[in-house]
């Protein structure tokens, strides 16, 4: 192995490497998957975690908008539940964890530390006393929308539906609760998925720092999931005058880092959805319910035809808005286990991760760079959010 490759696994080893953003969890509660188990078709099980020296991993708890149509709250809570139980199953290697300090000592005690976040709005089912519990239950982020407008935020993936009803400025007055609502229990405000009216309205009135947990720059992949340069800009100085800013953590999708392979996706885009059509339609005919599992499935063999991008286009992206937005406001948002296997070449599952840090090395960033780059800048941001959450609201602070 190559000295510089040495070096950095060892500046990758030492740091606290935290991802905020993989989909185990359908896996876990679908498939009986357990952590402990080979990696199988995903991206992340204990194995690789340790291999890839990952410390803190955010597990999505998201809800499939049409599947679990009057059961959204129902659904959540299963989702949540089946993370415990790998925690549960798993108490010499792994921990819950719902503060920064946590992760922290998760790290020393070489425990992989599991956290919640919430991915979808329309998990609170309109109602803010859901979105206490959630907290009271450990989750510590909520992404405002999926890719569903949910009747108080905007998704940027139906803004073109008719049928659809929109806000009208991004966030509707209970919308805006929401987020004062996140402020006060110190749940961080996730604006990957959601309008740019969205966004720009939530930067506006928050009184934290935002996070953006799988997201990337729209100037080097041209996707409404991509963020332009002065969106990232005002993560990095969302939360006020007197915040350190929010965080910006690079989604690893192969459609949102490389432009050629967003453009082949988007043409391939109507046959794949029909197919997952068909497929549903001959579950349901059978008396079956048509799991997210499966849909991933039939996607699969879609996008699995596409070339992969290679991983530089990762770094390209860390680079980018480490460039716009300053380097203390990147980090990793993988999308493990939730984009059917579509990664760039070399990154299959959390034990590549430490290729990312040795390919930073070689674009010039420095190891301290690195160690915010892939944790210490969402450390950073969750503990403004838990520190936010103890000051009311209107005291020395914006409102
Ligand atoms: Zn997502």
């Amino acid at each position: 192995m190559r000295a510089r490759t040495l070096s950095a696994r060892r500046i990758h080893a030492s740091a606290v490497v935290v991802d905020t953003h993989a989909d185990t969890p359908q896996r876990f509660l679908d498939e009986g998957f357990d952590l402990a188990d080979p990696l199988g078709d995903g991206n992340l099980n204990l194995a690789s975690v340790r291999r890839g020296s990952l410390d803190a991993e955010f597990f999505s708890i998201w809800v499939e908008p049409s599947l679990y149509a009057g059961q959204y709250a129902r659904r959540t809570l299963e989702l949540i539940d089946s993370v415990r139980r790998q925690v549960d199953r798993h108490p010499d290697r792994m921990q819950f964890v719902t503060t920064a300090d946590g992760i922290a000592a998760a790290h020393r005690a070489r425990r992989f530390a599991a956290l919640l976040g919430i991915e979808g709005g329309h998990s609170i089912e309109h109602s803010l006393a859901l979105l206490r519990q959630y907290y009271a239950l450990g989750v510590r982020y909520m992404t405002l929308t999926w890719s569903n407008t949910n009747g108080w935020a905007d998704s940027c993936s139906d803004l073109d539906d008719p049928k659809v009803p929109h806000t009208r400025r991004g966030l509707t007055r209970f919308g805006e609760e929401v987020v004062r609502e996140m402020n006060r229990l110190g749940m961080m405000v996730d604006i990957s998925h959601v309008a740019d009216r969205t966004f720009w309205r939530t930067v506006r009135i928050s009184r934290a720092p935002v996070i953006a947990s799988h997201s990337g720059s729209r100037a080097l992949c041209d996707h409404p999931r991509n963020m332009t340069d002065a969106m990232l800009r005002a993560v990095a100085r969302s939360g006020g005058p007197r915040s350190l800013g929010g965080v910006v953590q690079v989604n690893f999708f192969s459609g949102f880092v490389d432009q050629d392979y967003a453009d082949a996706l988007r043409s391939l885009r109507p046959r794949m959805e029909r197919a997952v059509e068909r497929a549903r339609a001959a579950a349901v005919a059978r008396g079956r319910a048509f799991t997210p599992t499966e849909m991933q499935r039939v996607r699969r063999t879609f996008l699995d035809r596409i070339p992969r991008p290679p991983a530089s286009k990762i770094v390209d992206q860390i680079d980018h808005i480490a460039e716009v937005a300053g380097v203390e406001h990147v980090g990793l948002g993988s999308d493990f286990d939730g984009v059917s296997g579509q990664l760039p070449a070399g990154i299959d599952s959390a034990a590549d991760l430490p290729k990312v840090t040795e390919a930073l090395l070689d674009r010039g960033f420095s190891a301290s760079d690195c160690r915010k780059i892939l944790g210490g800048n969402l450390l950073r941001v969750l503990r403004e959010v838990e520190r936010v959450a103890s000051v009311p609201p209107g005291v020395g602070r914006r409102g």
